[in-house]
């Protein structure tokens, strides 16, 4: 499988499409199509329901644009930005850090293992700017578009995206698009325990857009300049979070393995180098079609997040005990997933190409997107058989009882054989096929997507059959 073709079966099929593509296009956009939109959102749904239907978390929905205060609080004035340098023939533009990797990456499939083990060694003890230039030039890495050596300095570029409030574009107006979630969450820390009757330990969640302003954008969704976030911030006692840290990495695996994520196609991978407030951090990673890459964030940040705030704003945010009258600032166990490149995992993932017999003993390509029952974006199709003989209204009876609970499709068109391709290709899990013998006795064809079995079961229990299956 290729990342061509997911690009493929996403636009084909409605998963999804270019942000203004009859336009051209806009670099690091893309929008959700019907099906997409349900993908995402059952994912979306999955975590939402892992991280707040229970006792010690709830949930919150900030906004997008924030007092710029924030943002020189969270460090992010200062220091989100890119180590980014310039092709002086190509005028090409890349991260660094990134151009170094994929040189290595180039020279381990040449097997010139001694060069990327050599420039891999620097890479790991870089500093400064000057390092990451240094290496390029040393090791004399090409450009990969005009293949030259001419390079510019390194410069750090922040990745925020500014814009200005209110109809005056001047330096005391500009605000940013937030490039996490995360602060909106800080932010309201006192006013989220306040009003909930929240008591460490205790942990907020939100789900949002990002906007990140990439140096490059590349590998579909990956990495995009719009991206969806899905962030929880966990507030303990200090001196808990060794704890808390270990809870919350086994609880973000075994997420990712509930939505039927295969998992030869997970890691874990602890930080080499730890921000200098971190105590501890650790990725989960996915083997994308181009190699494995970050989906999850796990990070024991101690009290740096709410400090920093305390000391910009002026506001006490601490916990105060009623009875002990103790009183600190708590510390933060965060887990931070993107939404979309959950989505894109979850994609590669279930995408499968397979032989399969047909009864004549020809054999053809199946197409399957094998996902969990409970993240496709349609349960269960259904089928008359013929378009005649009362059977469209038997089975538009069941597809109408059946879509109060479930998305569910219609289709009349082709051999029942091509019906169940289109859905296998798409993902559906159950398709339910009305037939001569429905409205004799009440039963239909129930077939399931994986296994290509066929079972005989009354209509009226097909409901019950499907909340079953789709169980996770
Ligand atoms: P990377 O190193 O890949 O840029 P990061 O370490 O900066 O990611 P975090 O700031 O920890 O990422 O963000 C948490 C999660 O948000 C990431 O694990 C990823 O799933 C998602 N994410 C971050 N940047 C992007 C992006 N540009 N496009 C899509 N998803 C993103």
């Amino acid at each position: 499988m290729t990342l061509d073709d997911i690009l493929s079966l996403s636009k084909r099929k409605g998963f999804v499409f270019q942000s203004s593509e009859i336009y051209g296009g806009l670099n690091g956009c893309w929008d959700f199509g019907p099906l997409g939109i349900e993908l995402l959102r059952n994912i979306k749904d999955a975590w939402w329901k892992a991280m707040t239907y229970r006792p010690d978390i709830v949930g919150l929905d900030a906004s997008i644009l924030m007092h710029p205060r924030v943002w020189e609080a969270s460090g992010h004035v200062q220091q989100f930005s890119d180590p980014m340098i310039d092709n002086k023939t190509s005028k090409a533009r890349y991260r660094a850090d990134n151009l170094i990797e994929e040189r290595i990456l180039a020279l381990r499939n040449k097997k010139k293992t001694a060069e990327a083990d050599a420039i891999e060694a620097r890479l790991a003890a870089v500093q400064t700017n000057e390092d990451y230039y240094n290496i390029i030039t040393e090791f004399a890495i090409p450009d990969p578009v005009s293949g030259t050596t001419e390079w510019t300095e390194v410069r750090n570029f922040n990745l925020m995206f500014k814009t200005f409030m209110g109809p005056v574009e001047d330096s005391g107006n500009a605000v940013y698009l937030r490039p996490e979630t995360a602060q909106g969450i800080f932010v309201n820390f006192k006013n989220v325990m306040d009003s909930a009757r929240m008591k460490p330990p205790f942990g907020i969640a939100q789900i949002g857009k990002s906007f990140r302003n990439e140096i490059n954008t590349k590998n579909f969704l990956f990495r995009t300049r719009e991206f969806e976030q899905m962030e929880m911030q966990f507030f303990i006692p200090p001196g808990t979070e060794g704890e808390w840290f270990e809870y919350w990495r086994q609880q973000r695996w075994d997420w990712f393995l509930s939505l039927g994520i295969n998992p030869e196609n997970l890691r874990r991978k602890p930080h080499d180098k730890l921000a200098h407030y971190a105590a501890a951090a650790e990725d989960i990673e996915f083997l994308y079609p181009f190699g494995w890459g970050e989906v999850e964030g796990i990070h024991s940040r101690t009290d740096f997040d709410l400090g920093r705030h305390q000391e910009f704003s002026g506001k006490k945010l601490e916990y105060v005990d009623t009875v002990s009258r103790e009183r600190y600032t708590p510390y933060v166990i965060e887990t931070a997933v993107g939404a979309t490149r959950t989505f894109m995992a979850v994609l590669c993932d279930a995408y499968a190409e397979e032989h399969v017999q047909n009864d004549d003993g020809t054999s053809e390509v199946r197409n399957v997107l094998r996902l969990h029952p409970s993240l496709a974006p349609v349960t269960a199709a259904i089928f008359p058989l013929v378009n005649k003989d009362g059977l469209p209204e038997a089975a538009m009876k069941i597809y109408t009882e059946l879509q109060r609970s479930f998305r569910v499709d219609y289709d009349t068109s082709g051999a029942i054989g091509r019906r169940y391709r289109r859905q296998d290709e798409v993902g559906t899990p159950f398709c339910i096929t009305v037939d001569g013998d429905t409205t004799a006795d009440g039963t239909v064809t129930l077939r399931d997507r994986d296994t290509m079995q066929q079972e005989r079961v009354q209509a009226d229990a097909i409901e019950e059959i499907i909340r079953r299956r789709i169980k996770r």
